[in-house]
């Protein structure tokens, strides 16, 4: 296998007695997402993968965007002597030294093989020279380098480079599975991507007002469900077409109860799909006081309506931190695209903002829509997004 890469795990190596349950998964995860055969061998907490996969750009995606590892290098591995590890780190630093052509570095040795007949300093200082003669441009500066070269002595010798940052969190699927409630806008692709980050495998859910919501607007929903399906290891996107039970509460509920009516009918389908699914909570984008339906009281209203526990990662964000995030996962010019939501089409002027629970959860009994919401769930149409 010729591609060898080094994978730095970050919270996984906290866990004791559970933690090669944690490593297995994020190992299956990894390998899920590569299309040639890959191994990968854990040694002293590191992840060695070694793959046939010849496309780097793709290793380094798949990499960028698994939750449970913090980092990860492309390497090599040599035979533990001096000549073949220097040749193996010139090649390093002329990589490197493209990006920085008047750079300087610094060797990083360790020496877990204590039979090896250098210390870490003096593999250091021997590779260190080597570079300065192979290169003459290049200086040291081992406090605050443009690179870094980093070289260990185990089984073999491995060598790397420039190391690049991981998702962090632990591995899809070592937490359970939820539904995710993946509306088009900004917050609950982020929510979803968080609760990822945790380890919580994801089903979504769509709620779709066709014809008050347009064609595009699902697709929007699509193309977000493709872009944050790589961090959380594949979905299936359920889309439940929402328009007779919009009418409905268009006909018997009160205007200003209308919105919070709403976000009940979605819990509601939410869980009957869940049932199905094995999904035993629900994760929706809802941050704090955002909108009225997003009031204390609101939130409470809406969680006292369905048995399973709702997550809502987002609750004490900022929109401002909301959106860098929606950035980095590549979601937010998507989510920003102007096509209508199911929720703004018949929401009231003046929706509730502290309703009375009791009161609400009455209305909802009187809208005797409980054959509409589970004929939704049944016709819902799934869709797989593959990590
Ligand atoms: P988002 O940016 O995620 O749409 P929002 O700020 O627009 O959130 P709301 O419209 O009040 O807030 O929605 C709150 C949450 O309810 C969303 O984050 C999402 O989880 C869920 N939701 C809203 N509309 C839909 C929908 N059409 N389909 C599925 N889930 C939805
Ligand atoms: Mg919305």
């Amino acid at each position: 296998m010729d591609n060898l890469y080094l994978i730095k795990i970050g919270e996984i190596s906290l866990k004791k007695g559970n933690r090669s349950r944690f490593e297995k998964q994020l190992r299956f995860n990894i390998k899920k997402k590569l299309r040639k055969p890959s191994r990968i061998t854990i040694q002293k907490g590191r992840f060695f993968l070694e793959t046939d996969e010849s496309d780097i750009k793709n290793i380094q995606y798949a990499l960028s965007t698994t939750p449970g590892l913090v980092g990860f290098t492309r390497a090599v591995k040599v035979k533990k002597n001096i000549e073949d590890i220097k040749t193996a780190a010139l090649d390093f630093a002329n990589e490197l030294a493209i990006s920085y052509p008047a750079g300087t570095f610094k060797i990083e040795s360790r020496r877990a093989d204590k039979g090896f007949k250098y210390t870490s300093y003096e593999i250091s200082s021997l590779i260190g020279e080597y570079l300065l003669d192979s290169i003459p441009s290049l200086k040291v500066d081992v406090h605050n380098p443009d690179w870094t070269i980093s070289i260990e002595i185990r089984d073999l010798a491995y060598i790397y480079g420039a190391q690049e940052k991981g998702t962090g969190g632990l591995p899809v699927g070592s937490a359970g599975k939820g539904m995710l409630l993946l509306s088009g806008g900004i917050d609950s692709p982020v929510a979803g991507y968080l609760m990822a980050k945790r380890g919580l495998r994801m089903d979504a859910v769509y709620f779709h007002a066709y014809p008050y919501t347009s064609d595009d607007a699902l697709l929007k929903v699509k193309s977000l469900a493709e872009k944050i399906a790589p961090y959380l290891s594949g979905l299936s996107l359920f889309v439940v077409s929402f328009t007779d039970f919009q009418l409905l509460l268009k006909q018997k509920a009160r205007e200003e109860e209308i919105t919070l009516l709403m976000r009940a009918g979605m819990v509601k389908i939410a869980e009957l799909i869940s049932k199905n699914r094995g999904n035993i909570c629900l994760v929706t984008g809802e941050s704090l006081s955002q909108v009225a339906s997003q009031t204390v009281e609101s939130i409470r209203y809406t969680g006292s309506e369905t048995d399973l526990t709702i997550f809502r990662p987002l609750i004490g964000m900022d929109k401002e931190d909301i959106i860098k995030i929606a950035k980095s996962i590549d979601t937010f010019e998507t989510s920003i695209l102007p096509f209508e939501d199911c929720c703004t089409i018949f929401s009231p002027k003046h929706p509730l903002v502290t309703p009375d629970r009791e009161k609400l959860k009455k209305s909802f009994i009187l809208l005797e829509g409980e054959n509409l919401l589970k004929e939704a769930a049944e016709k819902a149409e799934r869709i797989y997004f593959k990590p």
